[in-house]
């Protein structure tokens, strides 16, 4: 440790009140022990400091649009982290967690509800993962109805990165469809693709331009028409929350990220749960296991774990990841119907004010009322200053601001996608609103403050590429 010096000492240790006793044999001591040594007040700043060192939720704004940060109270960590749910055991018999059972049980018929389905699994680990599931037990499906030949699976180009992907791994073949100038699916293209090999299209929804597209029944009532399944990935549902049942309106299966919608933080590779909802036709296909409620003998209600007969099989080991689902089951519970819906009505109110208020600064690819996330492009920056989107976020760090995605969706040039989630002030968003502004000011008088940025942060601008594939991860404080 860079900060210790021989002698000095943090802490004074007791007088000994215990018998003295003999050391093991020398030659299993080790000659030096290289331990810091550093005054309590060192140790204390040391790493307060260190803790300042990352951007976070707790500290400052993160707009970081589809992925973001959205709502993570702190008391739903210090309910997960109670002893009774923190200290239970995989393995324990049924009887002994039927409270764990009957939380699990209930956020199965709360995530069936809120997004309009018959039934719910909560195994699968993370978004994508709950996206594979889908898309076996789509492929299941064909298969037991004896259409081997659907194989296809249509994904729009404007859908998540993890899509195609997944409808890859689960053995399908991927044919991306256009979008059209709205961002909406193009349906002269999807026409092109309705046959017999057609297993499924998957739509993300609201799509990753942040717009909800409005041909969404009829794509689904063409797909069903065709023999083809309808995958939805609500990853992101706090636009829809209490608006729209995605059930309803004909998708068969849809994943929710409950580390994004539903109040579990979501990045650094945390834990995370990716539930999976279908209607009746996948219902006996979901991923084990499945909890049951059932009757014990004096006919009290009794919390089974159920591996199903017909079932895709496991995502994972165990059940799911608990602490995230505790999370979201208290966060629905908390909310209620109202407070539910309330989310969308903020969070779309949110963006869209965003929206109004930077679409002359920033170019705005589809001038249309957004959902919990407004897209807009640099392009206008890059032809004018010479300043890209990257530079632009790379500035918002100056100003104590997360930068957003950028460079994605994938069909927009010079991209910065931008959620400033339902919880955020107007005092914030005005905020974000003028550092834009004052970042094109900038731009006009001084740019290189921009192409040189961040300034202030614990790095300056790092190869990219290096610090993916070859990261540094010893650091000193100066
Ligand atoms: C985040 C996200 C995913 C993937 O979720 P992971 O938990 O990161 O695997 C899928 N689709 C959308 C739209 C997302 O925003």
């Amino acid at each position: 440790m860079e900060i210790s010096s021989p002698g000095r000492l943090g802490t004074t240790l007791p007088e000994i009140d215990v018998p003295k006793s003999e050391l093991p044999d020398s030659n299993l001591i080790r000659k030096s022990l290289n331990f810091p040594e550093v005054t309590e007040s060192q140790l204390v700043r040391y790493f307060a400091n260190l803790s300042q060192l990352n951007f976070s939720i707790d500290t400052n704004f993160y707009p970081l649009g589809s992925c973001t940060m959205k709502y993570n109270p702190k008391l739903h960590d210090e309910i997960a982290s109670l002893p009774g749910f923190a200290n239970i055991h995989p393995l324990q018999q049924e009887e002994s967690v039927q409270g764990a059972l009957k939380i699990m049980y209930e956020l199965q018929v709360l995530l069936s509800e809120i997004t309009g389905m018959d039934a719910t699994s909560l195994a699968p680990l993370a978004g994508a993962e709950g996206e594979l599931a889908g898309m076996l037990m789509i492929r299941k499906y064909h298969l037991s109805n004896g259409d081997v030949n659907r194989t296809k699976v249509l994904i729009p180009d404007s859908a998540h990165g993890t899509n195609p992907a997944s409808a890859k791994m689960a053995g399908f073949e991927v044919i991306t469809l256009k979008s059209d100038d709205q961002g909406n699916t193009d349906l002269s293209d999807l026409e092109n693709h309705l046959n017999e090999n057609l297993a499924a299209v998957m739509l993300t929804i609201p799509s990753t331009l942040g717009i909800f597209d409005p041909n969404i029944v009829e794509i689904c009532k063409k797909v069903h028409d065709s023999g083809g399944m309808v995958y939805g990935d609500g990853a992101n549902l706090n636009a829809l929350l209490g608006k729209v049942k995605l059930g309803e309106i004909g998708v068969d299966v849809i994943h929710s990220n409950l580390h994004k919608t539903f109040s579990t933080p979501h990045g650094g590779g945390g834990p995370g749960a990716g539930p999976v909802m279908v209607n009746k036709k996948l219902e006996r296909f979901l991923p084990s296991p499945i909890i049951i409620k059932t009757t014990d003998k004096n006919n009290e209600p009794f919390y089974k774990i159920n591996n199903q007969e017909n079932s895709i099989g496991k995502m994972g080991a165990f059940h799911g990841n608990f602490g995230v689902l505790l999370r979201a089951y208290v966060y629905i519970s908390l909310l209620g119907k109202e407070g539910i819906a309330q989310i969308s009505e903020d969070a779309v109110l949110n963006a869209n004010y965003i929206l109004n208020e930077l679409k002359d600064v920033l170019d705005l690819p589809y001038n249309r009322t957004c959902m919990h996330e407004v897209v807009f492009s640099a392009r206008n920056f890059k032809k004018k200053f010479g300043i890209t989107a990257l530079d632009i976020a790379k500035r918002l760090i100056d100003y104590g601001i997360h930068p957003p995605t950028m460079y994605f969706p994938l069909i927009v040039e010079e991209a910065l996608m931008i959620e400033p989630t339902e919880t955020e002030t107007k005092d914030t968003l005005d905020y974000f609103i003028d550092v834009i502004k004052t970042i094109e000011n900038e731009a006009n008088t001084n740019p290189d403050i921009i192409h040189s940025a961040p300034h202030n942060a614990g790095n300056t601008r790092l190869d990219e590429a290096k610090a993916a594939r070859d990261p540094d991860l010893s650091f000193k404080l100066d």
